[in-house]
Order: structure tokens, then C-alpha cells, then sequence
């Protein structure tokens, strides 16, 4: 499989390139050149098989002739085996026709451990078969910085740096980041805001020369593989509910549209889907988008979901493209235009096939608290806040067609957000076994100024691609 950007002149490349670019060099994202089928009797011949292979059947036309089968097949086992549940992304059944998936089985009890936690080990694998190393540097308000840590942390050709606002994130986060006792992870507790920390890491992407000696990469939802990775439980889940002879419905808490897209990407390989909901909070962009067929910026502002406190979601471009034919010239036009004026529209054909699929709902903090309510009442399950905005965006917008089966994400742990479903239910959640002891464990972090000087020399002097790249590439 060989892959092109959304923007249309960055050169096609192949996987393992991919993997390691991220962001394509005309600014554009990696999508495949086309989409590979999964067949009736191919999604009927996984019934009843281990997620792992579930992976693998989704994954080898992506991978292609980059990882042998067989390794690749080792890679998925060990990468789910260390999740906490048996099914991996396990369906709850809410009422007749709908499905909770819960996705906080990883390391971190988010859904993002899914497709990090493989990502990191395809960086190993790739980067020791090419001899190279890599320097993960990112910044985080506390949710994505524990999930890139855990993916990172004791892998060979790879070193981790982490930037967040030092005394500004909740002490779970900051304890699931400081608490990993890993030589290769480095957490930089900046003297400043999160922006501060964000401004640090695009500066030092920015000065070229930095980035190409220290070989710094990013882990973010642009990286394709990340897609990729969450198209796998998509596909689970389908399988599990009767695929390829039942028709599916997914929604999906949606900030950055990565997870999403995912969910298109299953549909376009052959998965029986027949709506995907969007879930917004009041950073609602999206809903408004597909009410109008307009994408126009607001200021963000914080909510109880704080993962989807996002107004430009970077994976839209995705769609976009497909939306505009893969005409990647357009798109490109489009984005930059969007950058200058905030705003831009598509017509009224490209918003009516958009709306042929996708259907959203936005979600105020009053109402993310009366859905955790409802349905700790209906179901005695405890939701996390943006579980339940994918529920209400469900309830919203649920085909009318008894025979769909209807699949709403769980995002996170409700024990990563006590404090709103202690509001919501009258029932503060208690952290996993296999994190019960996360205020017992030593944390390890350095406080540095939010100096861009005193952070490039820091990450310079740990990072170990300098030092010994082709030794620690040999042995
Ligand atoms: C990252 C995240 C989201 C948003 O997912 P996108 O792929 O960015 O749309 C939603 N909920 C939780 C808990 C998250 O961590």
C-alpha cells in the first residue's frame, strides 16, 4: 500500500516512511492511495477470533510487505495482551438494540492506549530494522501525555520527552505521567501555562536544524497508524454483532475527528455501517458543520470533557478530502483559507453526501451531567463525561431501523474523571487494580523555565540519538 496526502504534492510514500513522517511536507495528513476491501466472507471468517487477529486481518493490506505476517501477528499479541479484558474493547449491552464498547482497558483507561501502545512497538520494529532512533517530544494539559508515556516508555530506539504546566494538571495525571519508572521517559514540568508548553514544542519542530540532529517526532492523530490501529475495533465490534449480516451504527465522542474517521475508514473498507453520530460538547464546531455545511472557529472553552475542548479538528482533512473527490489541490485552497479567514464552506452536494452518513449532536455541561445520571438509573453503569456525550448524541440520532445495531464509545475510565460522575450519581469511581497504588509510587520530573533554550539543551543532553546512534543501533 502506498500512500498520498491530502494536500496532493508531498511525495506518496510507502508505510514505514508514514509511520515515522507524521505530518506529510506539504502539511497535508497520509491517507491510503485506496482503500483495501474487507469481503463478506472475509469479516464471516473472523467470528468468534481473538482481537489480535481481528488486528491482523484489518492491518496487512495497510502494512504490506513492510512486517512479515508472522511478526506482525507476535507484534498485536503482545501489544493486547497486556490490556485488562480478555475481549480487549468488550461490548456492554445497554438496552435492546445498543452497545457500550468500553475502550479503557490499556494502560492509561483511555481509548488512545489502543492505538499507542501498537505504535510505539511498530516504532521499535521499524526503526531497529533501519538502524535509526527517535526523540518523541510533546506537550499535554494531562490526558495524551500518560497515554505517548506509556506507549514510549522501555523501548529501544525511542526517547520520550513530555512538557505539561507545572501545578496545572490534576494530580491523577500528573502522578500517571511522573510515576513511570522508565529510563527512556523524560517529564519536563514547565513554569507556565499549557500554551507555554505547547508554544515550546512547535518552536522546536520549527528550528529545522534542532529537529533533524535530535530526530524529533510527534505521536499525535495526524500519524496515519493511529487510524489505522482504531479501525481494528471498529471492525470487533461489527463482527461481534453480526457482521457482515447486520448493519451498524457508531457514536463517538468526538474532539480531533481522529477516532471517528476511523470509524469511516472501517466503512469504507466493506464494514456494514450505516450512520456514524458525532458527539460534540460545547466546543461544537463539528455539530454546527454538519447542521450547515459552514466550518467557522470559535474560541475554545473548558468543559467536563476536556479531551474534546478542541476547535479545529486536525483529522477532518481526512474527510474533507474524500468530500472533495481527493482533489488534494482543493483542499489545500481550502485550508488556507480557512487559516486566514477562520471559516470556509462546502456546497450544498458535498454537505448532502457528508449528511448521508455522519448525523451529530452537541452536548452543554448540564446535560453531559444528566446523561451520566440517566444512565448510572437505566443501566447502573458508571459513564465518564464524554461517554456520555456519545450517548446522548445516540439517543439524539438513532436509526430508526430496529435491525441496526447501535454502538456508542467509551472513551475513558469514569474513575479518570471522579468529580463529574461523583456530581452526576451520588458514586465516586474507584481507580483499576493495576492502578490502585498510583499515589504510592515514586514521581520522578524536572521543573524547568519556559525557556526554549533551557528546554532544547535539556532534551540535547537525554536524548541518546546523539551520543551513540549507531552503536545503540548495532547493539
Ligand atoms: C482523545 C479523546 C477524545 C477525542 O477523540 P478524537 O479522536 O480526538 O476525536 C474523546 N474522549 C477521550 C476520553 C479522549 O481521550
Amino acid at each position: 500500500m502506498r500512500y498520498v496526502s491530502t494536500r496532493g504534492s508531498a511525495p506518496i510514500l510507502p508505510f514505514d516512511d508514514v509511520l515515522l513522517t507524521g505530518l506529510a511536507r506539504d502539511g497535508g495528513l497520509y491517507v491510503p492511495e485506496r482503500w483495501p476491501r474487507l469481503r463478506a466472507e472475509d469479516l464471516a471468517g473472523l467470528h468468534g477470533r481473538p482481537y489480535a487477529d481481528v488486528a491482523l486481518a484489518v492491518m496487512t493490506p495497510f502494512v504490506g510487505r513492510t512486517i512479515a505476517t508472522d511478526r506482525l501477528r507476535e507484534i498485536l499479541v503482545e501489544t493486547y495482551a497486556g490490556f485488562d479484558h480478555a475481549a480487549v474493547a468488550p461490548l456492554k449491552q445497554l438496552d435492546a438494540g445498543s452497545w457500550l464498547m468500553e475502550l479503557f482497558h490499556g494502560p492509561t483507561i483511555a481509548f488512545k492506549d489502543y492505538a499507542l501502545q501498537f505504535l510505539g512497538r511498530l516504532f521499535d520494529e521499524v526503526l531497529a530494522a533501519r538502524g535509526e532512533r527517535l526523540t518523541v517530544v510533546g506537550a499535554t494539559s494531562g490526558d495524551t501525555g500518560s497515554a505517548a508515556i506509556e506507549a514510549c516508555r522501555d523501548r529501544q530506539a525511542v526517547d520520550i520527552f513530555i512538557l505539561y504546566p507545572h501545578g496545572r494538571t490534576s494530580e491523577v495525571q500528573r502522578r500517571q505521567m511522573t510515576t513511570v519508572a522508565a529510563a527512556n521517559v523524560h517529564t519536563i514540568a514547565v513554569e507556565g501555562s499549557f500554551d507555554d508548553c505547547q508554544d515550546l514544542v512547535k518552536a522546536m519542530f520549527n528550528d529545522i536544524a534542532y529537529r533533524d540532529r535530535m530526530r524529533l517526532s510527534a505521536v499525535n492523530s495526524i500519524n496515519w497508524v493511529r487510524i489505522m490501529a482504531q479501525i481494528v475495533y471498529y471492525v470487533a465490534a461489527g463482527i461481534a454483532l453480526g457482521a457482515p449480516d447486520r448493519r451498524l451504527a457508531f457514536a463517538v465522542p468526538t474532539g480531533n475527528f481522529g477516532n471517528i474517521y476511523a470509524a469511516y475508514a472501517a466503512r469504507s473498507m466493506g464494514l456494514p455501517v450505516e450512520r456514524l453520530i458525532v458527539g460534540s460538547n460545547r466546543n461544537d464546531i463539528l455539530d454546527r458543520f454538519f447542521r450547515t455545511g459552514a466550518m467557522e472557529i470559535a474560541a475554545v472553552e473548558p468543559s467536563l470533557s476536556p479531551s474534546m475542548d478542541i476547535q479545529v479538528s486536525s483529522n477532518f482533512e481526512r474527510l474533507l478530502f474524500d468530500l472533495f473527490d481527493r482533489d488534494g489541490r482543493q483542499v489545500a485552497d481550502t485550508l488556507t483559507r480557512f487559516r486566514k479567514s477562520g471559516m470556509f464552506a462546502v456546497t450544498d452536494n458535498q454537505l448532502g453526501h457528508a449528511r448521508g452518513l455522519f448525523a451529530s449532536h452537541r452536548l452543554g455541561d448540564d446535560e453531559t451531567l444528566a446523561t451520566i445520571g440517566a444512565t448510572f438509573g437505566q443501566t447502573g453503569e458508571l459513564v465518564d463525561p464524554h461517554t456520555a456525550v456519545g450517548l446522548a448524541a445516540l439517543a439524539a440520532n438513532r436509526p430508526g431501523d430496529p435491525d441496526v445495531a447501535c454502538v456508542s464509545l467509551a472513551c475513558a475510565h469514569p474513575a479518570k474523571f471522579p468529580e463529574a460522575v461523583e456530581r452526576a450519581t451520588g458514586h465516586r469511581p474507584p481507580l483499576p487494580d493495576k492502578l490502585a497504588d498510583l499515589f504510592d509510587r515514586p514521581e520522578r520530573f524536572d521543573v524547568l523555565p519556559a525557556n526554549l533554550a533551557a528546554v532544547q539543551r535539556y532534551i540535547a543532553e537525554r536524548a541518546r540519538i546523539t551520543a551513540t546512534p549507531e552503536r545503540s543501533a548495532a547493539g
